[in-house]
């Protein structure tokens, strides 16, 4: 086997000189290079969004449960055991009114990360065009890339990071498939509002694309409420909706995501799906089963914690000096380094844990156009309320 004489440039990784051409652009994430860091410096870690609090105790005890009784110790069934799909139908009935049928239009997935990559390696043909909106989670572009398909950006600006419609239309074109959504945003915190979701409906509908949409914070939504794109005239059976029990019940290792869809759309998803984990998470998947029929008062909880936290980082990170961008959902907030006399957001989050002890995530990393983010840093705010003073404690150092 011999290497090529000039290795793919890597932007932030050693150079790889195996690693083909799709992946070429792709380096470690960079959740994983700022976590790295924050433990290596012992920094408070706001960057990758994980809380530091475990999800319900009796959520934890079902899992043990589990385990203990024998209950997907051994590899689950392909589409995930029926106690969750059943719940998963359940809560979207419950919250949204919206119907699926347990058996043919839910598929349980590894995290949504699994869902994204196996949802995009199934619809697209390589060639196709995918518009997602920028800054993008990070995952997006390189599943794109290992569908063999192009992606194209729809960027949210600040400071209002609002979805530009016409620049929606002017994107598409004869070669576009998908539209690839996400809302709440992660990391800008913006929320679709109902007149931006209809007319991406009227889009889709007209042109004839499919939708991807990326609902992880369904239930971090702080002003108005979460509005699934699949309940909009005619998305039904254009719309693969992904979510994930990562993030609204506070455990993000246990990798227990969904798709629901119709059963066209599922059983395309599966097929690529099975030969990604074919399955995983057994023993959680009857957990995650117990915790979607959570009482109202577990959602409404949660919510109005993580909505004090965002309060409670956000005038933190204003009094420390920056421009903050107030989020309508999601754990996390966008902040600009500008009125702090620094222009670029990736050495300032290079720099931030040997200057203060903190780490945050460089927006920049998730954007094509390099200038539309390169002031912007993201935080969480999923962590207790002592670190969160304490970071921002910290953060205030910057402007002496
Ligand atoms: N999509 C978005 C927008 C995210 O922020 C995340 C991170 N949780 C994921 C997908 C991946 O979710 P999971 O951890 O369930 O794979
Ligand atoms: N979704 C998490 C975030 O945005 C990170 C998950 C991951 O590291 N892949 O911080």
């Amino acid at each position: 086997m011999s290497a090529p004489v000039t290795a793919p440039a890597s932007s932030n990784g050693p150079v790889r000189p195996f690693l083909n051409r799709r992946l070429a652009a792709f380096g470690t994430t960079i959740f994983a290079e700022m976590s790295a860091l924050a433990t290596t410096t012992g920094s408070i870690n706001l960057g990758q969004g994980f809380p530091d609090t475990d999800g319900p105790a009796e959520i934890a005890e079902a899992a043990a449960r589990a385990i203990r009784d024998g209950k997907g110790n051994q590899y689950p069934p392909g589409p995930g055991v029926p106690e969750l799909r059943q719940a998963i139908a359940a809560h979207q009935q419950r919250f949204y009114g919206l119907t699926y049928d347990p058996d043919t239009e839910v598929l349980v997935t590894a995290g949504a990360t699994e869902a994204i990559a196996a949802a995009l390696l199934a619809l697209l043909e390589p060639g196709d065009e995918v518009i997602a909106l920028e800054p993008f989670y990070d995952s997006y572009a390189a599943c794109i890339a290992m569908a063999g398909a192009v992606r194209v950006p729809l960027t949210l600006r600040a400071p209002d990071f609002r979805l530009d419609v016409d620049a929606l239309r002017a994107a598409v074109t004869p070669r576009t498939r998908l539209l690839l959504l996400n809302t709440p945003h992660n990391p800008t915190g913006t929320v679709l509002t109902p007149a931006e979701l209809a007319a991406v409906a009227e889009l889709a509908v007209s042109r004839d694309l499919l939708v991807i949409t990326d609902e992880v914070y369904e239930h971090l939504v702080f002003e108005g409420s979460h509005t699934p794109l699949a309940g909009l005239p005619g998305m039904r059976e254009r719309t693969v909706t992904i979510s994930s029990a990562g993030k609204t019940f506070s455990f993000t290792g246990w990798k227990v995501g969904w798709v629901t869809g119709t059963q066209e759309l599922v059983s395309a998803v599966r097929t690529a799906k099975q030969f990604l984990t074919y399955v995983s998470s057994g023993p959680f998947q009857y957990a995650i089963a117990e915790a979607l029929r959570l009482p109202d008062a577990y959602f409404d909880g949660f919510r109005a914690d993580l909505q004090r936290k965002r309060d409670l980082l956000g005038d933190g990170l204003r009094a420390a000096g920056f421009e903050v961008y107030q989020p309508q959902g999601t754990y996390f907030i966008t902040a600009d380094i500008t009125p702090l006399g620094e222009k670029d957001a990736y050495a300032f989050c290079r720099a931030l844990p040997e200057r203060c002890g903190v780490v945050a995530i460089p927006n920049s990393v998730f954007y094509d156009d390099k200038d539309a983010g390169r002031s912007q840093v993201r935080f969480t705010f999923c962590k207790k309320d002592d670190v969160l003073a304490e970071a921002t404690s910290r953060l205030r150092r910057l402007m002496s």
